[in-house]
């Protein structure tokens, strides 16, 4: 009935590790260090998922639900140019949503499950995930009711994303602690924040970093619950040494993410 689409990201490269590109049915996070990409690949895939299949799109709409105030409409237009689209079409076809606080921000998913109803919409941006639970609920005695608010919400991303077949993309900070980092973060000393409510929910979590010059490293993380990896390792078809390459370069130009 409802089949699974892959959304490119704009990146041979960075789809190839993922098997394709961003699926539908699912949650996927990016996220990393500020400046490595994560608003740009927005940007850029909420123009590709309007594209057809043969361009790595899913001929849909898109909806986006900002929470640092970073986006840019022009850039929708740059990144419209580069795949031939109307830069006009492009920004129409994008529903865009300033979240104020935590609460605006579930409040919208409301709003949005009834226009996904039409059955248009393929991809649901989240830029960033935790930007404002971090504001709301800034104290330590607050992460527990953070922490249930923020299950709330990602249940019903989930919902949404098997209901309507949509691709969620949510990006992601990573906390800036160094002492945290030193006890608890992996071998590159990034971690992303929301703990284990965030980790259980993402299907797929890819790290986003500087690499040399202008280059950008995405890398594929083994998430708690059903990753990319474990998706390949289930595989009848492959075995464990047919693991894609987890990690993949990529760079930003003025049409967006590209090798
Ligand atoms: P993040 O959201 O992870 O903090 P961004 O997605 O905002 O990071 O990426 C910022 C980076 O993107 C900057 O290093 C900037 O140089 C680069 N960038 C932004 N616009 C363009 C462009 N038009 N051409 C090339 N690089 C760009
Ligand atoms: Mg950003």
């Amino acid at each position: 009935r409802k089949r699974v689409v892959k959304i490119s990201t704009g990146s041979k490269q960075f789809d190839s590790i993922l098997g394709g590109g961003f699926q539908s049915m699912s949650i996927s996070e990016v996220y990393g260090e500020f400046r490595c990409g994560k608003t740009q690949l927005s940007h850029t895939m909420s123009v590709i998922a309007q594209l057809p299949k043969d361009m790595g799109g899913a001929e849909g709409k898109v909806a986006y639900i900002d929470t640092e105030g970073t986006f840019r409409p022009e850039r929708i237009a740059q990144i419209a140019e580069r795949f031939g689209v109307d830069p006009d079409s492009a920004q129409e076809n994008i529903a865009y949503a300033r979240a104020l606080n935590s609460e605006h921000q579930l409040e919208l998913l409301n709003t949005l499950s009834k226009e996904f109803a039409s059955g248009e919409y393929r991809l649901l941006i989240i830029d960033s995930i935790m930007n404002c639970f971090r504001v709301d609920y800034c104290g330590r005695g607050e992460l527990a009711d953070r922490q249930q608010k923020l299950n709330q919400f990602l249940m019903k991303l989930a919902h949404m994303a098997e209901e309507f077949n949509v691709c969620v993309l949510m990006t992601n900070q990573v906390q800036s602690d160094p002492g945290a980092n030193a006890l608890f973060a992996g071998a590159d000393g990034r971690k992303p924040v929301g703990g284990h409510v965030l980790a259980h929910a993402s299907t797929t979590r890819v790290l986003l970093r500087k690499g040399r010059g202008d280059e950008r490293v995405a890398k594929i993380q083994d998430s708690p619950g059903l990753s990319t990896l474990a998706v390949f390792r289930n595989d009848p078809d492959s075995s464990f040494s047919d693991c894609p390459e987890r990690e993949a370069t990529y760079i930003i130009t003025n049409g967006g993410i590209s090798d």
